[in-house]
């Protein structure tokens, strides 16, 4: 087990000096954040992002669409949904399209908890859900993840009888790891009674797993979302979708409507509509991804199995420390979760920043290898 090197971590000037902004709050470090990654800027491995952007067929949908920026065009989302509903086999009323998924995760806690109805997360997972909850009265129920990093999904159904909302991300946020299907059709069917099960499957497409979906299909209480930041490459045009019954989607709808950005819905159509670019995407992401664990625990650095766009690794100290001495070098990396004070968040990039962050992760934790 390699140390890390307190003298590297404890080294460097503050972080607020060279304006990085680590360790504030998201909505400042979200600002402080350069809106590209010039070449000579920092490697942002930091929120999940595609280092790739936009296919090339939904930039050049952005742009011809951009002339026509001055009207709704509001038959652009029926022809989004009627791709979705024939890529996913779903009738089109149990397709709602949002401005990315953090908004339906916010009017599904919104909806579906309160005082009296909590929510149940795994622990660590992305927490958006549990914290607008927890904002309007809700109580927050966090299960910890099993040792594999699969959802323990028996504590969860067990966590509340009065639960109103019961939150699974698939794969998990930050740790990448994946929860089997069976568990989450346990899970669908052992719930407590009146909840709902909000299934967040942003990162399903760089995964093997098996969506949720066809239990929407099946008319259960379950809402699934999706969104166009991850492998799609979007997360800044804004494009993600809630899957479910049109009653449970009313829910959601209530909390008013908003026409969407015409650039994001021309962007999302030619995405889907661009062959083969989910396999390409999900195998080259794979490939950096197992090089850059293999790479770490050879050097004794435990990293959770991932299979999304993003790890957990163990740097054998405080996570905090090692993010800050990680950003003076240039690397942005993740988080650490309470729950994990020494285990980091890393983002996937391409194979050069990938490359990079080896570099710089050796010369801080001082085990070069
Ligand atoms: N769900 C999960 C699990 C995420 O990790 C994120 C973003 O990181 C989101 C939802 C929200 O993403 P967006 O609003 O860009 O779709």
């Amino acid at each position: 087990m390699s140390q890390l090197s307190r003298r590297a971590f404890l080294q460097g000037s503050s972080l607020a000096a060279v304006g990085l902004g680590l360790g504030a709050p998201a909505s400042a470090l979200a600002a402080s954040t350069p809106a590209t990654a010039p070449a000579s800027g920092p490697v942002l491995l930091n929120f999940n992002e595609c280092p790739h952007g936009p296919c090339d067929a939904a930039r050049a949908a952005v742009r011809t669409i951009v002339d026509q920026g001055g009207r709704y065009l509001f038959g652009l989302r029926g022809e989004l949904v009627a791709e979705v509903s024939r890529l996913h086999e779903l009738p089109a009323d149990h397709i709602a399209v949002y401005a990315g998924s953090s908004d339906p995760l916010d009017r599904a806690a919104l909806a579906f908890t309160g005082p009296g109805r909590s929510v149940v997360i795994p622990d660590p997972t992305f927490e958006a859900v549990a914290d607008t909850a927890a904002a309007h009265g809700a109580t927050v129920h966090r299960v910890p993840l099993r040792a594999d990093g699969s959802h323990d999904v028996q504590a969860m159904a067990a966590a509340d009888p009065a639960a109103g909302l019961v939150y699974a991300c698939n794969p998990n946020n930050p740790t990448g790891s994946v929860t089997a299907r069976t568990d989450l059709e346990w899970l669908l069917a052992n719930k407590p009674a009146g909840s709902v099960l909000l299934v967040d499957e942003a990162y399903i497409e760089y995964s093997g797993q098996a969506s949720m979906l066809e239990h929407v299909r099946a008319g259960a209480d379950l809402v699934v979302l999706r969104t166009f930041s991850k492998l799609y490459g979007m997360a800044g045009l804004r494009l993600g979708l809630a899957l479910g019954r049109p009653d449970l989607l009313a829910r959601l709808a209530a909390f008013g409507g908003n026409p969407l950005p015409v650039t994001a819905l021309a962007a999302g159509l030619a995405s889907l509509r661009e062959p083969g670019l989910v396999e390409r995407r999900r195998a080259e992401n794979a490939a950096i991804r197992e090089q850059t664990i293999a790479w770490l625990q050879a050097r004794g650095h435990a990293c959770l199995p991932s299979q999304a766009n993003c790890f957990m690794v163990d740097v054998g100290g405080d996570g905090k420390a090692f993010t800050r001495a990680m950003a003076e070098r240039g690397v942005l990396v993740g988080r650490s979760w309470p729950v994990w004070p020494s285990r980091v968040r890393v983002t996937v990039g391409t194979a050069a920043e990938m490359a990079r962050f080896r570099e710089v992760f050796a010369q801080v934790v001082g085990d070069a290898g």
